[in-house]
């Protein structure tokens, strides 16, 4: 890894790591201490007494209850991501947030939260409460239906609420894509440009969608700091995901998840001492929030899962990039990406193992240098 950071920019990298870890100790201490006197002093069952004197209806009750929570943990957490981004990334460079945007942002993904988990909580209520014995069922088939929908119209109708997405000019990098993509035998229908530089100098690329809705869409701070085969092995990394079928795989993953969820889930709504446990009477918002905290533990061991074949994704896209494009340029690329972010070139393995989702650049840089290149037909 010699090389990828200059000396002083090294050093940088080092003390950032620092701050990060001392700023994720300090707010997950506070989280932990705010959660647990809620807990200790009874405060959950104070909420719901609160919330009964407007309405007894499960959906309306459950509405209030995890609207309050929501909105305020939401204020709790605020300071802290305040000082993340404009005191952090800020000293080291990576913010360009403005406040202006920053507040808009708030608003915005208030409203959604509002509206979309309102939406699913309402009738996933109406579901246990109305219709019981299909419960699994339909809560499972609904969330599915959610997250199909928001993957296939992401790019189409959730990005442009918070970016401008711009077509790709044409240009010697967009007839080299072209160039590259027909090589590969792979349509793209629109390949977009996003000003990812309104919050952040970070730079990034992802691909959304499915069928006949797939989009590449590359961050104007990509495309400024990355040279056209940089850029294009970028590219091909992504089309490499999803020829091998990782969105699909993902998905279906994502619905396995789901449906232990659920079952979990049906389960502790049908043990009612938990809600005692927490200080109030039977209801479906108090055996949700049961839920929820108790479930914790276990979606820690799932991350560890879905992490694990994350990263053998990542090995595999690479994979293909080197295969079908530039080992190289693949390499080169990765290489400036982890120097602009600050990235970590030496986590712990266990750390890797529990929370990374894709290898450590010395991981892939070892893999691509093991690819051997094939000549492709044309
Ligand atoms: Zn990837």
């Amino acid at each position: 890894l010699k090389g990828v950071y200059a000396e002083d920019q090294y050093r940088k990298q080092q003390e950032f790591e620092r701050v990060k870890y001392k700023f994720s100790l300090i707010s997950g201490l506070f989280s932990f201490a705010v959660l647990m006197s809620v807990l200790l002093s009874g405060g959950f069952s104070f909420l719901d007494l609160y919330i009964r004197q407007f309405t007894n209806h499960p959906i309306g009750m459950a509405l209030l209850f995890f609207g309050i929570i929501g909105f305020l943990s939401d204020l709790l957490s605020m300071p802290f991501e305040v000082y993340d981004t404009f005191r952090i990334e800020q000293q080291f460079g990576f913010n360009t947030t403005s406040v202006r945007t920053y507040v808009v942002d708030k608003l915005k993904s208030w409203l959604l939260a509002a509206v979309f988990g309102g939406l699913i909580l309402s009738l996933i209520v109406y579901f246990y409460t109305e219709i019981g014995e299909w419960f699994l069922l339909l809560a499972f088939s609904l969330v599915t239906a959610f997250s199909i929908f928001v993957n296939y119209f992401y790019t189409t109708l959730f990005v442009p609420l918070f970016n401008k997405l711009t077509p790709l000019e044409e240009g010697v990098l967009k007839n080299e894509i072209e160039k590259y993509c027909l090589s590969v035998n792979f349509r793209i229908h629109s390949i977009l440009v996003i000003d990812g530089s309104k919050r952040s100098k970070r730079a990034n690329a992802y691909f959304s969608g499915f069928g006949h809705n797939k989009k590449v869409v590359f961050y104007d701070t990509l495309l400024s700091d990355h040279s056209n085969d940089e850029i294009i092995a970028i590219l091909a990394h992504e089309i490499g995901h999803y020829r091998k079928k990782h969105v699909v795989k993902g998905l279906i993953l994502g619905m396995l998840q789901t449906a232990f969820l659920f079952w979990v889930l049906s389960v502790f709504l049908s043990t009612p001492f938990l809600s005692g446990a927490l200080g109030s009477q039977p209801g479906f918002h108090m055996g949700l929030l049961s839920f929820v905290l108790l479930f914790s533990p276990f979606s820690a061991l799932i991350g560890i899962l879905v992490n694990y074949v994350s990263r053998r994704h990542e090995y595999q896209a690479d994979y293909f990039a080197s295969v079908t494009f530039k080992a190289q340029s693949l390499a080169n690329a990765l290489k400036r990406l982890s120097a602009n972010n600050l990235s970590n070139l030496t986590p712990h393995p266990l750390y890797v193992f529990f929370r990374y989702s894709h290898p450590t650049l010395l991981q892939r840089l070892e893999a691509i240098s093991n690819v051997k290149q094939e000549e492709l037909p044309n």
